[in-house]
């Protein structure tokens, strides 16, 4: 198996699904999974591209098999350095007549996308019917060839594709794919700077590198027929691998847009550099506060499914269970509120433990640095069902570190009286001269004082909780003042009732 991107930006949500699916099925069958870095475009290429990309992976834990940075017996992985096989190909092609040297200039293509401009062919290509009225070595004679090629005249080598022909390959998900060959232009496999196209050197890899699949997303689909063929002519069919095509992953209106991107939090998390496509430093999901469990989880529900209601899956458990017959053919359509609750999900299912490094990071970006360890694990264990990111941990504990910086008091004034102002200052004494400290006593003592007053302690929770949370939040009110402690307690309520 193997992913093989290019270096051109970040990696999106599609682009990591393909990835997951590459890799549960590789870990299934017990394969080998290649990251591939396809840089042979330089001008695509985007500097920090391929470390992000290594990054978002490691972090997604898909940490493949063998790449630039694992290693492995079929390197190198950087298609930039494996310049020089793929020439000894080309040439092969043409030797045998399936493609050809073409030496027309960047101003002689122009001329003929110009000339041959109809209403019917608003953008003609070089194909079968113009390659016979430019300048290449099926228009030159073989002399002229030599000698252009002996000057070192720039020229690249492009596919000759045959007229009328129908090529078909069997898709692992879409099933019998056909393409007539004539509707696909001459596509370039080896530039004017030696260097191959994709198309040539997607095919040589994937021989080379033995694969047994291929899978990416539906974008690669109408190049296929070219692929293919190329097989055939180099390879042979038999050693060609299963291909399969991924539908795309629409938003929530169609197809997934980049203005939607910005908005759902693609890519995986923070590029420092702007997105080439759209020129915004966009913030991942990472940055957002999602798990990479429930990442992982989310992306392998866009587009299949074990068949059952299970939504929650532990990676162990996808791989075990993923299969291609199940992927969707259809497009998938993403919900970042359905991403949310698999967010959710996994945050009450995650140890307080396992979470704390994150949320003390998130912790310290807000200034609020905690020092004692166990606190803070019993913090989180406190409110980790009330977060749905991980960033929500920031509101809903700093008040347990940080006396609140504001007191929602429009929320207590409207049902405030002399009745509930002797109440607190009672509550305060009664605290004050506690014994110990523990959450049921707090509750016992604060429930008997307001019975004794005719109050009912129902109608006092929420002024307490506003005095100590500072708005209308939080885990259980006499767990806060257990954990915050007597000085701190006593002290958010007199400050209450000073500005009451
Ligand atoms: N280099 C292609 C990309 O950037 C890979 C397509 C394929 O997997 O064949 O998506």
């Amino acid at each position: 198996m193997r992913f093989a991107p290019s270096p051109t930006g970040g990696l999106h949500l599609g682009g990591v699904r393909t990835v997951l699916y590459n890799y549960l099925f590789a870990k299934k069958y017990g394969g080998d999974f290649i990251v591939r870095i396809e840089d042979t475009d330089q001008t695509r290429f985007v500097s920090g591209a391929e470390e992000y990309i290594f990054d978002t992976l490691k972090w997604c834990g898909l940490e493949p098999d063998e790449s630039v940075q694992h290693g492995g017996s079929f390197g190198p992985y950087r298609q930039s350095e494996r310049k020089e096989t793929y020439r000894k190909y080309a040439e092969q092609l043409v030797k045998e007549g399936f493609a050809y040297y073409a030496f027309d200039t960047p101003e002689e293509l122009e001329k003929m996308r110009h000339d041959y401009k109809m209403e019917h062919n608003p953008s003609p290509q070089y194909d079968h019917t113009i390659r016979m009225k430019m300048r290449n070595s099926l228009t030159l004679s073989a002399e002229e060839t030599q000698s252009l090629l002996a000057e070192g005249t720039r020229h690249v080598v492009r596919i000759k594709m045959p007229e009328h022909e129908t090529v078909t390959f069997t898709d692992m998900i879409r099933g019998e794919v056909s393409f007539d060959t004539s509707l696909v232009d001459d596509k370039v496999l080896l530039k004017a700077d030696g260097m191959p196209t994709y198309h040539l050197a997607v095919v040589v890899d994937d021989y080379l590198m033995q694969i047994s699949h291929a899978f990416r997303g539906e974008e690669w689909l109408p190049s296929a027929p070219v692929h293919i063929l190329l097989w055939k002519y180099l390879f042979g069919l038999e050693n060609m691998p299963y291909w399969a095509h991924f539908p795309l992953i629409l938003g929530p209106s169609g197809k997934l847009s980049k203005r939607d991107g910005a908005k759902y939090g693609f890519p995986v998390f923070a590029m420092n550099w702007a997105d080439p496509n759209t020129g915004d430093l966009t913030e991942g999901f990472k940055e957002k506060g999602f798990l990479p469990e429930a990442f992982i989880n989310l992306l392998a529900l866009l587009g299949w499914n074990d068949g059952s209601e299970q939504e929650v899956f532990y990676k162990g458990e996808l791989i075990e269970k993923f299969s291609m017959e199940r992927v969707h053919s259809a497009g998938a359509k993403f919900d970042y509120e359905k991403a949310k609750w698999f967010n959710h999900e996994w945050i009450k299912r995650s140890d307080a433990g396992y979470l704390k490094p994150e949320v003390r990071i998130l912790l310290e970006k807000s200034n609020i640095i905690v020092t004692d360890d166990r606190l803070l694990e019993k913090v989180i264990g406190l409110i980790k069902d009330r977060c749905t990111l991980l960033t929500d941990f920031v509101q809903q504990s700093s008040f347990f570190f940080n006396t609140p910086g504001s007191i929602d008091l429009d929320a207590i004034k409207p049902k405030w009286n002399e009745a509930r102002q002797m109440f607190f200052v009672e509550l305060i004494r009664n605290y004050q001269l506690s014994p110990d400290w523990h959450t049921h006593t707090l509750e016992n003592n604060f429930k008997e004082i307001a019975a004794a007053n005719d109050l009912k302690p129902g109608d006092l929770m929420l002024p307490f909780r506003i005095m100590l949370v500072g708005g209308k939040f939080g885990p259980g009110v006499f767990e806060i003042a257990a954990i915050i402690g007597k000085d701190e307690t006593i002290k958010r309520i007199e400050h209450t009732l000073s500005i009451l």
